[in-house]
Formats: structure tokens, C-alpha cells, sequence
């Protein structure tokens, strides 16, 4: 096994060898969380906090089920009412909880960067679930699990990432991800909504989603990132579904086993329409979820033994 890092603060700093080293645990407990008895004790005696300083639902749930899962004492800390909103700093917050001895930080920030700093002011493991538009490293892993046990490899596919790839962190940490294990990354979107600077990444740019779809392996859709706007990005929804939205006729260019992916939150008939969202025989949404868990018990459990692996040195 090959991990080396204290933290997971994004996949920029992951060698592929390291990415498969997750992966291939994660393998290990997508049964475990399948079978009748789904805990084992990996991160027994660990203390697990969990905060966030931005709304989620399935990555801070997840996060919860994989550390208890693996018996550690999970506390989440509602931000939203922390001293947070009377002014304290996040360098403040930090070192409050680190004077709890907490074994595993699992934090999520509006602000790209927030986490990174937070990690260089606490003694324990750091795990970044999301920060402003900069990376989402378990979404990540969890979409390479989800593509590898579909298409049966993680090299050499034809991959469409599509819509707002610009406030996307999701779409920064898989086309990271994707690039080191040498697939063809595609990104499809109006120029609006595309980076600056994208070209370094060695990706293709489209802004036709038929051109871009041609021939795709895997066509991952991204939520439009309102919150994240701060002025007129689209002409309107109703313009941006018609062009970009996913729908069978989009699709049909893709190749015909062909899976499709979301991260959710989905906005049905905006992105993405609810018949093919919800189609078995296309969609990987329900198992992009299960293989969510089942990454974060083997990012927390390779952490843990870092940790126990340095506190004994
Ligand atoms: N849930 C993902 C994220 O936190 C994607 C999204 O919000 O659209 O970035």
C-alpha cells in the first residue's frame, strides 16, 4: 500500500499510484457495505470532526456513515451556528477543535485555498470536502471507482465533462485526476462558462455538445453553480437546456454503452432530463453515491494509519 500524504487536500499533490491504492481499497469496502455486518475497525478509538462551512447533503452524510462505519466517535459541527457567525476566525475555529485532539478534520469552505490553510494549523489528518471552485478530491475518486468498475479500466476513455466547468470544482479535480491516469478528457460548454487557462490541463474544448459527445466512453454532467455566479453566465434556462442540457438526442452521439454521470445535486430539465437521469441502463448517479462511502472509509482508513504510523515514530 502507497499513500504517503498526512492530508487528502486535493488530488493535484496524488501520484497514480496513489490514486489506484485508494481505489483498490475502496474495493474492499464497497463489499463490507454490501454484507450483513458493515463495520470494521479501522479508525477505533479515532475521533472524526466533521465541518462544514457550506451546504451539503450526500458528501457530509457520507462522511458520517464512513467514519462510523469504521468506528470512529463522528461529531458534526453545524457551522451555521457556530461562533463562526459572531466573528471568530477560521485560524481561530481551527485551533479550538485542535485543542479537542481530533484525529481526522473533514472540512468543507466556500473559499478555495480555506482548507489548506486550516491544515497547516492543526496536529491531525485533513480531509478537504470541497473548497470555493479549487477541488473535490473524494468526488473525484469516487467518480474514477464508479467509471473503473463500469468500463472495467481507468485508462484510455474518452471522457465528456459538461456544462458549468468553470465554478466547478468537481470538474478541476476529476480532469486532474483523469489526466494522470492518461484518459482523453473533453470539456463541453459555452465559453462562458469555460476557465481561463484550461489548455494546461491538456483537455479539449467544445462548445458544441454534439461535437464534443462524439464518440464519449463517459459523459459527466455538472450542476449549474448559481451560487457561484455573479452575473448573467446563460441567456437564460431555458436557452441553456436546449443547448447543453443532456437529453436522448445529445446522448445518441455518444457511443452506445456510453454511462452517464452527476454529481448531484441534479436541476432536472436544466442540465440534465429526468428521463435519462433516472434511466438504469445509462445513468451511474445511485452508484456514484454508494462508491462515495465506500472512498472515504479507504481515504480515512489510509490516513489513520499515517497518523498512528507518525504518532509512534
Ligand atoms: N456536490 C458537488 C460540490 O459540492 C457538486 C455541486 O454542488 O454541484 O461541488
Amino acid at each position: 500500500m502507497t499513500y504517503t500524504h498526512r492530508h487528502l487536500l486535493g488530488i493535484e499533490p496524488l501520484h497514480p499510484a496513489e490514486i489506484t491504492t485508494i481505489l483498490d481499497l475502496a474495493e474492499t469496502y464497497v463489499e463490507q457495505n454490501r454484507s450483513g455486518d458493515k463495520h470494521s475497525d479501522a479508525l477505533r478509538g479515532l475521533t472524526q470532526i466533521n465541518m462544514f462551512f457550506e451546504n451539503s447533503t450526500r458528501t457530509q452524510a457520507s462522511f458520517e456513515l464512513a467514519g462510523k462505519r469504521l468506528g470512529a466517535d463522528v461529531m458534526n459541527m453545524s457551522m451555521q451556528t457556530s461562533s463562526v457567525k459572531k466573528g471568530e476566525t477560521l485560524i481561530d475555529t481551527a485551533l479550538t477543535l485542535n485543542a479537542m485532539h481530533p484525529d481526522l478534520l473533514v472540512v468543507r469552505h466556500p473559499h478555495s485555498g480555506a482548507v489548506d490553510l486550516l491544515a497547516q494549523k492543526v496536529n491531525c489528518a485533513v480531509l478537504n470536502a470541497g473548497d470555493g471552485r479549487h477541488e473535490h478530491p473524494t468526488q473525484a475518486l469516487l467518480d474514477a471507482l464508479t467509471i473503473r468498475r463500469k468500463k472495467g479500466r481507468l485508462h484510455r476513455l474518452t471522457i465528456a465533462i459538461c456544462g458549468d466547468i468553470a465554478h466547478s470544482r468537481v470538474a478541476r479535480s476529476n480532469l486532474i485526476l483523469l489526466g494522470k491516469m492518461e484518459n482523453r478528457v473533453r470539456l463541453i460548454g459555452p465559453p462562458t462558462l469555460m476557465p481561463t487557462g484550461v489548455a494546461e490541463f491538456g483537455c479539449e474544448v467544445y462548445d458544441d455538445m454534439k461535437k464534443g459527445l462524439e464518440g464519449a466512453d463517459v459523459v459527466m454532467m455538472l450542476r449549474l453553480q448559481k451560487e457561484r455566479m455573479d452575473g448573467g453566465f446563460i441567456p437564460s434556462e431555458r436557452e441553456y437546456y436546449h443547448r447543453y442540457g443532456l437529453d436522448a438526442e445529445k446522448l445518441a452521439f455518444a457511443k452506445d454503452d456510453a454511462i452517464v454521470m452527476h454529481p448531484g445535486p441534479m436541476n432536472r430539465g436544466v442540465e440534465i432530463d429526468g428521463t435519462i437521469a433516472d434511466d438504469i441502463n445509462r445513468s451511474v448517479i445511485q452508484e456514484q453515491v454508494e462508491m462515495g462511502v465506500a472512498v472515504r472509509m479507504a481515504a480515512m482508513d489510509l490516513l489513520a494509519r499515517n497518523l498512528r504510523a507518525a504518532r509512534a515514530a
